[in-house]
């Protein structure tokens, strides 16, 4: 079932038809533990994802009367910059993944060859002093072949891991090439492709929140397997599963052992607070052993970055003294909480994501947000302020409509009210209303409607002009105006001015 936006109704300049599932997308979002998408939930939220859902007039003003066909063709024109900016890390994810895949297999080829020329060399060398038994000389060959043959083991998986990258780069390059090759919002072509979009979006929001499974049948379904991040993602859930249930840093300290050489360049403080929580593990253990594996612990791995992080040393040195069970003061106490371990999920999380280039928050939050905000206009929460939109959709800048001042109702009654008639816009509906509210408003530097609106008695708002032009057709005397929809007839000077703000 289709639900139709004012827009249309009102010829806006650019109305959109809002799919039923776009509520249950909403509520994905709203809820705190998010469900797992089903398969019709992934067509949810395509209107407000997608660039063509600027309807803001819909509610500013409902006059019928807005001049449209040149901004019509204006809006359905496909903005392709600005639909990249949302796809930046699409293409930009590979490609760190293959430089991070070279810079590997580079330094495993170059640790190798080092190794078995010296292994070579000293074989030669013993071989030919004839100072060692033949069969140690063929042992030590025998070990040079085994290491070539890891060698070999390893940079195998290095090249299908670098195939798979490429065959994802070349999918995402030609899907957003598809993108390239419309020009309106109108191309049904642009559907099929919002859809895929939305799809991917999803399956991101989904691998984030560690409901890896749902995102791969999602993923698998819709044959967007090249599209999304999964490997990425999963790995990244499991370390922070590690951190987070686990209680354990062994597998985040592994991480950064691999990519030290970034983490130092990013200045990352992740490795220096994952040992810290190691030696915080040793000393809440309390019997001598542990307290001097402790001691030999900062020795080693905090006491070298005395420097760089000054007041964790220094507590940590304190902490000595404090036992889990008397900390002294609030912050022990805090070095011993287990909420260490959420702060170093959450930190591993922020690293990784700054690593690899990842935008920090989902990009459905994004694309929602934006969506949200070009469609908001200040009648949508007017209600709180005394102002609202009548029973005909017209505005009611008297704010003289029933229900819809009742704070107690708030925004789920007059949402529902005002939807059921069946001219409201997104953002008024119940789902998205509240979703909305912290958004700001969009930037509108074109304005669609008569400069010169008056209101008339019966709340209908039109442009001076037309109303003049209209008068005149109509043989109403000078100094009167007649409502364009209607029979009423008022005095020029009981309109009000209107200004949109
Ligand atoms: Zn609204």
């Amino acid at each position: 079932m289709m639900r139709q936006c004012p827009g249309k109704q009102f010829r806006c300049t650019s109305h959109v038809e809002m799919p039923e599932d776009i509520f249950a997308g909403a509520k994905l979002l709203q809820d705190d533990q998010p469900r797992p998408a089903t398969a019709s939930d992934v067509v949810a939220l395509s209107a407000a994802l997608s660039g063509n859902t600027h309807c803001n007039c819909c509610t500013q003003s409902a006059s019928p009367l807005y001049e449209r066909n040149m901004a019509d063709h204006e809006s359905a024109k496909l903005d392709h910059d600005n639909h990249l900016l949302l796809d930046q890390s699409l293409v930009r994810l590979p490609h760190e993944l293959l430089r991070k895949n070279f810079r590997s297999a580079h330094v495993v080829v170059e640790r190798d060859k080092e190794a078995i020329k010296r292994q070579l060399r000293e074989a030669t060398i013993k071989g030919l002093n004839g100072n060692t038994s033949r069969d140690d000389v063929l042992k030590s060959l025998d070990n040079i072949i085994a290491r070539g043959k890891k060698l070999r083991t390893k940079l195998g998986a290095c090249q299908t891991e670098e195939s798979r990258l490429f065959q994802q780069t070349e999918a995402r390059v030609k899907h957003l090439g598809q993108l390239q090759g419309l020009h309106t919002l109108d191309d049904v072509k642009y559907e099929g492709w919002s859809h895929a979009r939305l799809d991917r979006l999803l399956v991101d929001y989904l691998l984030r929140q560690g409901y890896s499974d749902t995102a791969c049948s999602l993923a698998t379904e819709r044959n967007i397997a090249d599209l999304v991040d999964i490997e990425t993602f999963v790995a990244m859930s499991r370390i922070q599963n590690s951190l987070r249930k686990g209680k354990s840093v062994a597998e985040a300290l592994a991480w950064c052992a691999d990519n030290k050489k970034e983490l130092r360049k990013l200045n990352s403080n992740l490795e220096f607070s994952l040992r810290f929580q190691q030696y915080v593990e040793l000393v809440r253990q309390q019997t001598p052993e542990s307290q001097l594996l402790a001691i030999a612990h900062a020795k080693k791995y905090l006491y070298p970055y005395q420097q760089a992080y000054p007041k964790e040393v220094k507590q940590s040195c304190g902490l000595l003294v404090f036992t889990p069970n008397n900390p002294g003061n609030p912050q022990y106490a805090k070095l011993f909480s287990d909420d260490r371990w959420e702060m170093l999920a959450d930190l591993f999380t922020r690293t990784y994501n700054e690593l690899l280039s990842l935008p920090s928050i989902p990009l459905l939050h994004v694309a929602l947000s934006s969506g949200l905000s070009a469609l908001k206009t200040p009648a949508c929460h007017s209600h709180t302020s005394g102002q609202g939109v009548n029973a005909d959709g017209d505005v009611d800048m008297a704010g003289s409509t029933g229900s819809i001042g009742d704070s107690s109702g708030g925004a789920a009654t007059f949402a529902t009210e005002s939807y059921t008639n069946g001219r409201m816009c997104p953002i008024c509906s119940a789902e998205l209303n509240e979703l909305a509210r912290n958004v700001p408003y969009a930037h509108h530097s074109k304005s669609h409607v008569d400069h010169d609106l008056m209101l008339l008695p019966n709340n209908r708002v039109y442009g001076l002009e037309r109303l003049k032009n209209h008068a005149k057709k109509q043989g109403i005397e000078e100094g009167k105006v007649k409502d364009l929809r209607g029979r009423d007839v008022y005095d020029e000077k009981d309109l009000k001015k209107v200004y949109i703000t």
